[in-house]
């Protein structure tokens, strides 16, 4: 049989591109989830269609980077500077990325920018529309549009205006939140009415689906049914669709010699501080936080939780490392910078306070590792740390689990996570808020007996294993064809 073809669409292309003369372009591909799960679905054709993330404004430039990205299965979407400031640090970055976490529309930094959201919307739709032209220009009879983010909320509405027989699907990567939150969007209906152009709309979990489900009812008064949204006899079929991990890539990972050196060398590493006065070493557990440093990833709280748990538990303070890696993100943002301050503020304060002349409490990194590094991590790992206020799914959770295979290792996590939804019940779940709560789980989870940990690893591991970002990709791309039970949707 004849493979589906399918069009990715998303704001960023799976490549980095750097420019090596008037002509020539060096790409590198980078192995993320989402080109990992694509590759995993063998019924599928997929080519990619997206923002290359430099600036060419030069049309020889333009044609050889599309020369060189079509070898990639890559389609490039141009945009210039000012389009990206507007549309993507603007709308995309510092109004939909806040407000679909829960953190509110623009105040005090951010407020100048409500002064000019309407020339960002604008912008917002501008892009879109740019993206949909791409699109148009590269679609065939009975190809399949997959558009994705919060980035493309108007790519929905724009390529059905092109041709009403294509078949589109929007995916969400982050929270939908409450119909409550999302009211205070000014352009909420448009863009609710531009997502439900689409056949399929999916997010990763019924919560955030149901939110969608009632933002279109209460906000635009249309008709909520258990298959999703309805308008004039049209539906929009809404549902869950959780992503997952490529878990044999990290499983393979954990086979290879350079892991293998470097998983010795970090249990070398923490394998205790000898003790001066007592003849023995003794054991140093690592707990380990990975996220990008940004506000929805509750470093701070992480941290404050942490200090309570060493105040409280002094029996610990030498037996225990939090290791932090915060990878930087949007640096050029004050707010970011503001945040990262503090939390060097916060770790320099309490490394001062628990710290000794030979070991402190906190390794707090702000660098990001390559996957081999991360992977050695994560196995050696007793406790991971996942403290998201809010998080579309947090993928580290998965990676985490998907390393643990030798060790059983505990995960805390978020119960504002996507993930809570999928790892409640083998991980500890917390309220990021209460760190109360937050540094009893830490105790809890270092002095957890080992049928315990078992346990609960059993839990997670069977889950993050079959539930993989193949499967995800296959079910929602094979949705339209064979849709499943309707869902119960209905707020
Ligand atoms: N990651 C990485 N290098 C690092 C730290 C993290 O490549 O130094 C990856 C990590 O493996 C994971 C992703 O970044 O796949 C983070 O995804 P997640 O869903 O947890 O959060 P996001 O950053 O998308 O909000």
């Amino acid at each position: 049989p004849m493979k589906q073809r399918l069009l990715v669409v998303a704001n960023r292309l799976p490549v980095s591109a750097f420019r090596r003369g008037e002509d020539s372009w060096s790409l590198e591909i980078s192995a993320g989830g989402l080109v990992s799960a694509l590759l995993g679905v063998k019924e599928v054709d997929a080519k990619w269609i997206g923002w290359a993330g430099v600036n060419v404004p030069d049309e020889v430039g333009q044609r050889a980077l599309t020369k060189a990205l079509a070898e990639k299965r890559c389609i490039p979407v141009f945009l210039d500077e000012e389009i990206v400031h507007q549309y993507y640090n603007g709308y995309c970055n510092n109004i939909l990325w806040p407000l679909f976490h829960y953190l509110g529309l623009p105040q005090e930094d951010r407020l100048a920018t409500t002064r000019s959201f309407q020339s960002q919307f604008d912008a917002y739709k501008r892009a879109n529309q740019m993206f949909a032209d791409v699109v148009n220009q590269h679609y065939e009879d009975g190809d399949v549009v997959w558009c994705h983010d919060y980035h493309l909320m108007f790519l929905p509405k724009c390529l059905k205006e092109y041709n009403s027989k294509m078949k589109v699907g929007w995916f969400l990567h982050t929270p939908f939140p409450s119909s409550e939150i999302h009211r205070t969007l000014p352009s909420r209906s448009e863009l609710l009415r531009s997502v439900l152009a689409a056949d399929l709309v999916g997010f990763h979990t019924y919560d955030y689906a149901r939110h969608f489900v009632s933002a279109c009812t209460r906000i635009l008064g249309l008709e909520g049914t258990p298959e999703g949204v309805e308008d004039q006899g049209k539906l929009t079929r809404v549902a869950a669709f959780p992503i997952g991990i490529d878990s044999d890539r990290f499983k393979r990972a954990l086979e290879l010699p350079a892991v293998k050196d470097h998983i010795n060398e970090l249990t070398q590493r923490f394998a205790g501080r000898k003790e001066k006065m007592l003849s023995f070493s003794c054991l140093l557990l690592v707990m380990l936080g990975v996220d990008r440093l940004d506000m929805i990833k509750g470093i701070p709280q992480k941290i404050l939780a942490f200090e309570k748990f060493l105040e409280e538990n002094p029996v610990w303070r030498d037996k225990v490392v939090l290791l932090q890696i915060a990878v930087p993100t949007r640096t050029d943002v004050h707010e970011y910078q503001k945040l990262t301050s503090q939390v060097h503020e916060i770790v320099g304060r309490i490394n001062g306070r628990f710290g000794t002349l030979t070991a402190v409490p906190i390794i707090h990194l702000d660098r990001s590792l390559d996957f081999q590094a991360l992977c050695a991590l994560y196995a050696v790992t007793d406790v991971a740390l996942v403290t998201s206020l809010r998080d579309g799914m947090n993928l580290v959770s998965y990676e985490f689990v998907a390393c643990q295979g030798a060790k059983r290792g505990v995960l805390i996590l978020s119960e504002f996570a996507g993930a809570a939804q999928s790892l409640g019940a083998g991980a500890l779940l917390v309220n990021p808020w209460n760190i109360t709560e937050v540094a009893n789980s830490i105790a809890y989870a270092l002095n957890m007996p080992a049928d315990e940990r078992e346990k609960r690893h059993r839990h997670n591991y069977a889950h993050v294993t079959t539930h993989t970002a193949q499967d995800w990709a296959e079910t929602f791309v094979s949705f339209e064809s064979h849709p499943p039970t309707p869902f119960l949707l209905l707020a």
